[in-house]
């Protein structure tokens, strides 16, 4: 058979039953010769093709973004928060859907993939962090910031030390992304525990441990 795609049983109006039975396609093609499983009855149908739709993505990672597609049924839906897999030639990565366009600019949180023009995410399987180190001296004035790449898996948790190169830092609070605020009790953690994944990380906040002010010298 030349044609894999289309399916050996489909449910069809049956001329002989007179309501929709499964039936076997015993020729395929746009008009299919079936039969009834029921009552046994062969005639001509038009099998619909099952169809698929391609959606614009627009994956954003770190400043930077490329175009893919995604590919369902017209009547899949899309959600902001919803993850999923891109492929292109250069990279294989899971993405997260931040918001959803449609013809005419209208953004939306939800829609089937029939209806969305242009589906924006962002790489969620490695991200850039943005942290605010504040001088050991707790002088606030004097910040400055420090970008960390990391699984978007990696914990961020409020209260522990970690090494990023040269740097050492403790982690005294945690700003969440809008589209993960859901997800989480609160949009800034700043309690002893607290833990944000990586990809859902907006800022962290954070306390220099070996280093007073940077201005000095
Ligand atoms: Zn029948």
């Amino acid at each position: 058979m030349s044609d894999s795609d289309v399916p050996s049983q489909v449910p069809v109006e049956c001329p002989g039953c007179g309501e929709e039975t499964a039936h076997e396609v015993l020729k395929p093609g746009g008009h299919a010769t079936v039969q009834c499983t029921v009552c046994g009855h062969t005639h001509k149908v038009e099998v619909p093709e099952p169809t698929t739709v391609d959606v614009d993505v627009v994956v954003s990672q770190d400043g930077e973004s490329y175009t893919a597609t995604l590919d369902g049924e017209p009547d899949q839906q899309v959600a902001t928060g919803d993850e999923f897999i891109v492929e292109t030639e250069e990279a294989i990565q899971q993405v997260r859907v931040t918001s959803i366009e449609l013809s005419g600019d209208r953004r939306v949180e939800e829609s089937d993939l029939d209806h969305a023009a242009t589906v924006w995410t962002r790489v969620v399987d490695n991200v850039a962090v943005n942290i605010t180190v504040h001088p050991k001296d707790g002088r606030r004035d004097e910040t400055r910031s420090l970008k960390v790449y990391v699984p978007g898996d990696y914990e961020f948790t409020v209260g522990e030390t970690v090494s990023f190169g040269d740097d050492e830092i403790e982690i005294e609070g945690v700003q969440v992304r809008d589209e993960a605020a859901d997800t989480y009790r609160h949009e800034k953690f700043d309690h002893e525990g607290d833990m944000v994944y990586a990809k859902d990380v907006k800022r962290v906040y954070a306390r220099d441990t070996k280093t007073a002010a940077w201005s000095a010298w």
